[in-house]
């Protein structure tokens, strides 16, 4: 009887899996398995119909960002592995047809990144030139005959480089009238390829690594297709996984070459799913606006937005004369793109589980992907219009209302970007010390990870002129002003810490180029003192070598203490005056709540950071001080109430206990 319920229970789970619908992103793998390539799929294209333009309107203006065109991969050792593991099944007969033809197809692969890694390959030359054929054919009216100009900017990596050429290339054959200026350099790097976010890195990898482990994966078939003797095999192979992640790698890479055979096939489709998932979601949650990091990742996006944003309004004006501007780049630049503009698709809001489902990696971001923003103005009104195409699909910006079916009033499409991030920036207290100590190493290492846009801590000078990282001047009874170094570093914080020294925290501000460090120079007991005190703190500024940067972009990598990277704070007026003479560029914000904007203008001291209480008994002062290009930083605000009030006020930064409650308030969406 027991052995019937199993069976039936068992036939009842059979058919419950069975009867489990297909999600979106399976389905759209079985389309086509080479989707499973997500980023390093070529570009696909169908056939477009265009909505016509509301009555009167003519496209004049094309704003364009691509992503560059089929590539080479970083290869060397994965595809080393699959095809020395073959080669020597090979000698021991262990192959089945299956396996033979893999080990010839991973060979080429080899041979094909052979000092060719990360080079654009001519499919990626022919996608940009076809891309940019059909943009002629499809807007005509904004490339006619006559002096009209085009500007080209690209990243400063080869194959970005490339295929800016191919594109611009087929655009000038078509239209040889066309006045065209190409660039690239390092300055265009903040807008055109900025992403890279080390916070992130760290948040995701975590989180994938937890979702890896629910994955059960099947060795079993791939033993069984590529092997005579599967026991014998498993003897020649160090890791199922790794072998299998090395087939899906070359699998991945068959597409920019042209490799007509799939060779995904060798694995079990669920596996490739697997595979799939674990690529792409990384990307997701690096890049797109996802519940896990969405908050973190969009500001990162500001500088592209913004540029975009002026480029088109010099041209709308009639300050320039320009038929387009084209912007050659990256995956991640234009995932965050697309997502800060709330395209439709691209940019849904999931978790990792929802995300894995449902988020189409390869109809959004392949090879060659692109958004281009057409601009449409008629002679009868002074309303312009734009719409989005993202890969050549007319796509919605479903948090506005449409003029016209997928046309947008471009002044919408400016104000829904001025209000998508927050103005005001959060500034852990004393860091984020929750479950920690208050100005320990570990609560600045906490607001790092949290991503916040900076953590403050206090700087005592020991007598001996040491500078020490504690709030109370007084240590028990141990007075730090008046006490040796050795003394005051034998104390330990609530964690176990020993009280940290200025030059440790700043080494722990060197690991993140997310989060300022926010100096808080405490008064000292002579103006001497306090001078001795400023000085420390910017001896303590050494520029850090940039961490983690591939070599191609460490000249633009942004060090921990260049002005932009440090804010310094302090009740002492004369502390404020010494930094602002002898730090220019640095903020400086004084403390004390005494002194309007105005006056510590005139005397060239740039922020204030004051009591909330101040600035809701003076709130012309945020007005005044922004007028002044000066900064506004309020303490301590752990109130949901005033949290809103402050935030509703404008300031920059809220200084904060509450990192968590604070982030919740400022997205309220
Ligand atoms: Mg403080």
């Amino acid at each position: 009887m027991k052995r019937i319920l199993t069976l039936a229970a068992l036939a009842l789970f059979a058919l419950a899996a069975a009867a489990q619908p297909d999600t979106p992103v399976v389905k759209y793998l079985k389309g086509d398995i080479r989707r499973a390539a997500f980023n390093t799929h070529s570009y696909e294209f169908e056939p477009v119909k265009d909505t016509p333009a509301p009555k009167g309107y003519k496209a004049f203006y094309i704003s364009h960002y691509g992503r560059h065109g089929s590539r080479s991969d970083w290869g060397g050792p994965q595809y080393k592995l699959v095809r020395d593991l073959l080669t020597q099944a090979k000698e021991q007969n262990l192959l089945t047809p299956a396996g033979d033809s893999l080990l010839k197809e991973a060979a080429l692969i080899y041979e094909l990144h052979n000092g060719m890694d990360g080079r654009l390959t001519p499919r990626g030359v022919k996608e940009h030139a076809q891309l940019a054929e059909r943009m002629y054919n499809r807007f005509p009216e904004v490339f006619k005959k006559g002096s009209k100009h085009l500007r080209a900017v690209s990243s400063t990596t080869p194959r970005c480089i490339v295929s800016m050429n191919g594109f611009t290339a087929r655009l000038q054959a078509l239209q040889p009238d066309l006045d065209m200026d190409l660039d690239t350099g390092e300055k265009y790097y903040a807008y055109i390829a900025r992403g890279e976010n080390s916070v992130l890195t760290a948040r995701t990898n975590k989180a994938l690594a937890d979702y890896k482990k629910t994955i059960q994966w099947d060795n079993e078939t791939v033993y069984r297709t590529l092997f005579t003797d599967p026991e014998a095999a498993k003897k020649l192979i160090p890791d199922a996984w790794d072998f299998q992640n090395a087939i899906y790698d070359c699998a991945r890479v068959s597409d920019p070459f042209d490799i007509p055979d799939n060779m995904f096939r060798y694995l079990p489709f669920e596996n490739v799913v697997h595979f799939h998932e674990l690529n792409f979601l990384s990307a997701y949650l690096n890049q797109c606006d996802s519940k896990l990091n969405g908050e973190i990742r969009m500001p990162r996006s500001q500088e592209l937005v913004d540029t975009l944003i002026s480029q088109a309004d010099a041209v709308i004006a009639g300050k320039v004369q320009k038929a387009a501007d084209l912007c050659f780049g990256h995956d991640w630049p234009f995932l965050g793109l697309v997502c800060y503009l709330g395209l439709e698709g691209v940019s849904e809001r999931y978790t990792l589980e929802e995300a894995a489902a449902n988020w189409l990696p390869s109809y959004y971001c392949p090879f060659a992907t692109n958004l281009q923003m057409i601009f449409y103005r008629s002679k009868k009104s002074d309303d312009i219009l734009v719409k989005f195409l993202m890969n050549e699909r007319e796509t919605k910006l479903p948090a506005l209302k449409a003029v016209d079916g997928i046309y947008y009033n471009w002044n919408d499409v400016k104000a829904w970007c001025a209000n998508r991030i927050p103005k005001t920036q959060i500034v852990a207290h004393r860091g984020y010390w929750e479950g920690n100590a208050e100005n320990s190493v570990a609560s600045f290492r906490k607001a790092q990870e949290f991503g916040l846009w900076g953590s403050e801590f206090d700087i005592h000078l020991t007598a001996d002129g040491v500078p020490v990282i504690y709030h109370d001047r007084k240590i028990g009874d141990l007075d730090i002003q008046t006490s040796n170094f050795e003394e005051v570093r034998a104390n330990r914080l609530a964690n176990g810490e020993h009280v940290p020294t200025l030059a440790e925290y700043m080494a722990q501000a060197a690991r993140s180029r997310e989060c300022l460090p926010v100096l808080e120079l405490k008064p000292q007991t002579t103006v001497e003192r306090e001078d001795e005190l400023v000085e420390k703190c910017l001896q303590a500024l050494k520029p850090a070598a940039p961490r983690n940067v591939p070599p191609e972009f460490a000249a633009f990598a942004r060090r921990s203490s260049e002005p932009t990277k440090v804010v310094f704070i302090s009740f002492s007026h004369h502390i404020c005056q010494e930094l602002a003479k002898k730090a220019p560029g640095y903020t400086v914000q004084y403390l004390n709540g005494d002194l309007s904007p105005a006056q510590l203008h005139a005397e060239g001291i740039n922020g204030i950071d004051y009591h909330y209480n101040v600035i809701k008994n003076h709130p012309e002062w945020v007005k005044e001080a922004h007028d002044l290009g000066m900064t506004v930083n309020v303490w301590t605000v752990n109130e949901p109430a005033d949290i809103r009030a402050m935030r509703d006020l404008g300031v920059d930064q809220i200084t904060t206990d509450k990192p968590a409650l604070a982030r919740e308030i400022l997205w309220e969406r």
